[in-house]
């Protein structure tokens, strides 16, 4: 959008598929294909970067506000809402979409006849890879998520709790998380020490079918079992019914990050007039957060829009004044300003965010719940702390300036029903654990704007005209890969097997 027709984006997207009709699409059930359903907390000074038609279209459907400063949105929405709006950008040519995994043998990076690769690719990123950049780790931590979908037209008994619970539930310790949409779709996060980890990924390997429905309410299937009570007292602490839980998950953190991310290759296609491209990473590709201060999406975001406007920049420094003259590439030292943006983005989530969680691991709290679970002296004493905790967490939210929810008060009778539907080992442990660390977690952000500032007007207008010739396209086969048998000739051993 800032660079109009003087551009033209191809992306490779190994989740999409090309359907009868010759539609790209995502990858659903019919395609034996998980979406993804994991709710995500855009922050509001991200988003209102954005050209205003992409705030609009991405909200357009569900546009929740549940934290102050912020909008829940699942993944699955923010896909469909962005494949929507490039839309325009498919029809008029200047985006072409690839439904392929980019690998060695694609098309493009075997012709070389590309200016910049961008590795917007996640946390394995093939691009990393390619242009041989390290990782650097931080530290380790490890979680489960479980997916969860209410229907509608539910008994009263079955609903959920509303969404200013939910905050205040989830802030006041940091042992269960909830991040919804709409109180009815998301994902229950649970921290786990070491053992509960291994142990759940036991339990799960034995159980978990992808065929069938997950059905946690069967005991024959799903019998008690330590690791399985914890996740059922996240449920019930949430008031989540063990029968809409759609998939667990358990979940390794590695909070770790790129070495570089500007890297310049050389492509020796034509011997005679090598060439240089630059290749960057963004989003998960480039760092990898810890997910419980919500911001992996947000970084990702930042990151996108620091590089389109250093490319925007140096290209018009110098590509446009002599366009007319010979094609030559952006130089490599323009985008120091994208590698120190992502230097200051990298202290501020990672240092500043992420490492204050793992510095403060679950496991010893763990480890005092057990020895103090079954006393009734300490069971009374966590009691009172977990309430207070509460109480606290409600008068802080309810004080806020832009606390979403003003006129539905949470009331003592929803605080102290939280102790009739958990055991009391979970009340000890909420009890022990450390609250959200709200001051480090608010606090100064690095800003896009300070380092690449731009104003709406100098986003281009949306392409009006389409293309001349409509793309055709073939529909996906499942797949295209062929497997060659080779043998060594004068091989007598294997002789008969051939
Ligand atoms: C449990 C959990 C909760 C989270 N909650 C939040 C939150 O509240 N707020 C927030 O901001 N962030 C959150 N995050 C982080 C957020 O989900 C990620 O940071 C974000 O999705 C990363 O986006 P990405 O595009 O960089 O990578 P991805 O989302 O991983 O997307 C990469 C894409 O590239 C495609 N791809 C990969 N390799 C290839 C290839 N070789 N060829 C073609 N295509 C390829 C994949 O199919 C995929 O579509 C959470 C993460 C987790 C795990």
């Amino acid at each position: 959008m800032m660079m109009g027709g003087h551009v033209k984006i191809i992306i490779y997207e190994a989740r999409w598929f090309v359907d009868e009709c010759g539609n790209v699409r995502w990858q659903d059930k019919q395609q034996k294909k998980t979406r993804r359903n994991q709710v995500v907390i855009l922050q509001d000074h991200v988003i209102q970067q954005l050209p205003e038609n992409i705030q609009k279209g991405l909200f357009k459907t569900i546009d929740e506000r549940v934290w102050p400063t912020s909008r829940n949105i699942s993944i699955r929405e923010v896909e469909d809402r962005l494949f929507e709006l490039i839309e325009l950008f498919t029809a008029s040519g200047q985006v072409e979409l690839i439904c392929e995994q980019l690998d060695e043998q694609s098309k493009h990076l075997v012709e070389g006849n590309f200016d910049v690769l961008v590795g917007a690719d996640g946390s394995n990123s093939f691009v990393r890879r390619y242009c041989n950049i390290q990782m650097i780790s931080e530290g380790i931590e490890y979680a489960c998520g479980v997916g969860y979908e209410v229907p509608e037209n539910i008994l009263p008994s079955d609903q959920t709790l509303h969404q200013a619970l939910n905050c205040i539930l989830s802030a006041s310790q940091t042992r269960y998380m909830v991040n919804s949409s709409l109180s009815c779709q998301g994902y229950l996060y649970i921290r786990l020490g070491k053992n509960e980890y291994e142990a759940l990924r036991q339990c799960l390997q034995k159980v978990q079918n992808r065929d069938e429905p997950l059905d946690l309410p069967n005991r024959t299937k799903w019998p008690q079992s330590p690791t399985l009570s914890i996740i059922r007292e996240g449920l019930k602490f949430f008031n989540i019914n063990e029968k809409f839980i759609s998939r667990i998950a358990p979940i390794e953190i590695n909070v770790r990050h790129a070495s570089v991310v500007v890297r310049e290759l050389r492509s020796e296609i034509n011997s005679k007039q090598p060439k240089k491209i630059l290749a960057f990473l963004v989003g998960d590709a480039a760092m990898n957060v810890h997910f419980w201060p919500g911001r992996g999406m947000n970084s990702g975001m930042k990151a996108a829009m620091a590089l389109a406007r250093n490319i925007q920049r140096s290209y018009i420094a110098n590509i446009l004044p002599h366009r007319q003259e010979n094609h030559s590439s952006l130089p490599f030292l323009d985008f120091l300003d994208y590698e120190s943006f992502m230097a200051r983005l990298r202290a501020r989530e990672q240092q500043g965010r992420s490492l204050r969680i793992l510095d403060s691991p679950i496991d010893p709290t763990l480890k005092e719940a057990q020895i103090n679970a079954y006393s009734d002296y300490w069971y009374e004493e966590h009691r009172k702390e977990l309430k207070n905790k509460l109480i606290d967490t409600r008068k802080e939210f309810q004080g806020l300036p832009d606390w979403p929810h003003k006129t539905r008060a949470v009331t003592d009778t929803e605080l102290e029903d939280v102790f009739s539907r958990i055991d009391c080992r979970t009340v000890t442990e909420l009890a022990l654990a450390n609250a959200w660390p709200t001051r480090e977690m608010n606090g100064v952000e690095v800003l896009v704007e300070d380092m690449f500032p731009v104003s709406q007007q100098s986003c281009l207008s949306l392409p009006k005209s389409v293309h001349k010739k409509p793309l055709t396209r073939q529909p996906t086969i499942a797949s295209r890969r062929r497997f060659l048998i080779l043998w060594i000739d004068g091989d007598t051993i294997n002789k008969r097997s051939r």
